[in-house]
């Protein structure tokens, strides 16, 4: 069980030190010649000693809670163990020190493991070529629905293509790339048993489809196993189909997009193939296409004659999306990951992901409905929408006050008081039971209880409307609003 450690620590600007380093201040003047348009006129630094630097951010780093701490069950975000064998690798000074402008007979050992992982990436994904530009899931998405643009644009029929189709159950970013990418978003309903519903698919889907977008095992956990019918149906009608790949938990080594159908493919290589993610990065969303795609893919891809080149700019290419290679750093500890683990220690994450999931299903639909399909894949939904039961917001505050992190809650959207839980394979039995114990407990106590907690961490009850309607992001505008509680110590 996890206890946060509290600390009333203030900003690191706001501790008051022991001058130790010699700074020029405010008044003083740079002996150095800086250009005037890049001097600043203040500069904040503050002057603690060291000793005060390492003790706030080892207190800040107390108050949080990581995959290196515990059990962390959120599901859609795949929150495995990451080896750290990857981070010794991605600081090994070849790597960490390299720079992209370096003549690319300076750096083939680099490049060798961008194409070593374009080529894993291919075998996990079924598909013929790979970019790994993209920084993230989204901006594989965004890429991805860039290529179907384009693609169509090329055959004339984007005037007429227009709509990508999303299922009701599909990660937010689904439906927010589609309209950035500027197509119209339909979205189809599921059935009862949590898959797509095929008849109003078949609605849905006719020559204005440009893509159908979709993530399986969907988000409920839940493989559908119509795929193959709603794939032929798709490509029938002329559309490309768009695989969401971000969690391949559930399906590594045991198939692959392009068994089910797809032509494009995002990874999250930061939720599948480790690299510790959250709060904003660092990500990496590679994205597969099948062969009549490969021309249209970002610039430059990289080629093998017996030396490694990165300078193949595809000819119907759609530009770059993000500054040189990608986010080297992740890739790097993707490579590592997959190099360690093998196909053997894959298929082992797969099946011990999904035979962790549906432990943890049977036991929590004691007492909490979980809705659909019984059998799941690496994660699945419970509801916390009977008679009396509290709200998933209200369970989720009561986990955390009690030292046992909480699943993602109120999504999918299309279960009320969703709790969504993903183990991965990164959990022991003990782990798991005692979250399960703690949602079983959380089903008895009595309403005012919720009222309060949580009572024993750093941020009590907060008003969540509140946040998200007037969001303050930063100290900066809480001070101007005069919100920021200064602590000096
Ligand atoms: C996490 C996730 C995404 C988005 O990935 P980011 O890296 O957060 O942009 C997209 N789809 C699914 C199913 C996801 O779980």
């Amino acid at each position: 069980m996890y206890h946060q450690a509290v600390f009333d620590e203030p900003l690191i600007l706001d501790i008051k030190g022991r001058r130790t380093l010699k700074i020029p201040h405010e008044g003083e003047k740079f002996s150095a010649e800086i250009p005037g348009v890049m001097a600043r006129e203040k500069l904040e630094i503050g002057d603690r000693e060291e000793f005060s630097v390492i003790r706030h951010y080892v207190k800040l780093s107390e108050m949080n809670f990581g995959v290196d701490t515990g059990f962390y069950p959120l599901g859609s975000c795949t929150m495995k163990y990451n080896p750290k064998i990857n981070d010794e690798i991605a600081n090994l000074e070849g790597f960490r020190m390299i720079h992209p402008l370096q003549d690319s007979n300076d750096v083939q050992g680099a490049l060798k493991l961008l194409y070593e992982l374009t080529g894993f990436l291919k075998k996990i994904t079924g598909m013929d070529e790979i970019t790994l530009q993209p920084l993230a899931g989204a901006e594989g998405e965004f890429t991805g629905l860039s290529i179907v643009r384009a693609y169509f644009e090329c055959k004339k029929e984007l005037n007429v293509r227009r709509e990508v189709v999303v299922p009701d159950s599909a990660h937010g970013s689904n439906p927010a790339s589609s309209h950035m990418a500027g197509f119209d978003v339909v979205q189809i309903p599921s059935t009862e048993d949590g898959t797509v519903d095929l008849e109003k698919f078949k609605e849905a889907v006719t020559e204005k489809t440009a893509a159908f977008m979709i993530t399986n095992p969907n988000t409920l956990g839940i493989f559908e196993d119509k795929i193959l019918e709603m794939a032929n149906y798709a490509h029938s009608k002329g559309a490309l189909l768009y695989y969401d790949g971000a969690n391949l938990n559930g399906i590594m080594t045991k198939t692959t997009p392009a068994k089910m159908g797809f032509d494009i493919v995002h990874l999250n290589l930061h939720k599948t193939f480790s690299t510790p993610h959250g709060g904003g990065g660092p990500g990496s969303g590679p994205v597969g296409v099948v062969e009549k795609l490969k021309d249209f893919l970002p610039y430059p891809l990289l080629t093998y004659d017996g030396k490694y080149h990165i300078d193949y700019v595809p000819p119907k290419t759609i530009g770059k999306v993000a500054s040189f290679y990608g986010n080297f750093g992740v890739l790097v500890r993707a490579w590592t990951y997959i190099k360690m683990m093998g196909e053997e220690g894959l298929r082992d994450a797969c099946e011990s992901a999904v035979t962790n999931s549906n432990y943890m299903r049977k036991k929590i639909q004691e007492f909490m409905p979980v809705p659909g399909k019984t059998i799941k894949k690496h994660e699945f939904v419970a509801s916390s929408n009977g008679p009396n039961m509290p709200k998933a917001g209200d369970i989720a505050k009561h986990l955390i006050d009690n030292g046992v992190h909480a699943p993602t809650i109120y999504f999918p959207l299309i279960v009320p008081e969703a709790l969504m839980i993903e183990p991965t394979e990164s959990a022991t039995k003990a782990e798991m039971d005692l979250f399960i114990e703690k949602v079983r407990e959380a089903l008895k106590i009595p309403h005012e209880i919720f009222e309060k907690e949580p009572v024993n961490l750093k941020v009590t009850k907060i008003d969540d409307v509140d946040a998200s309607k007037n969001p303050r992001p930063t100290v900066r505008m809480m001070k101007k609003l005069g919100e920021f509680k200064q602590q000096v110590i």
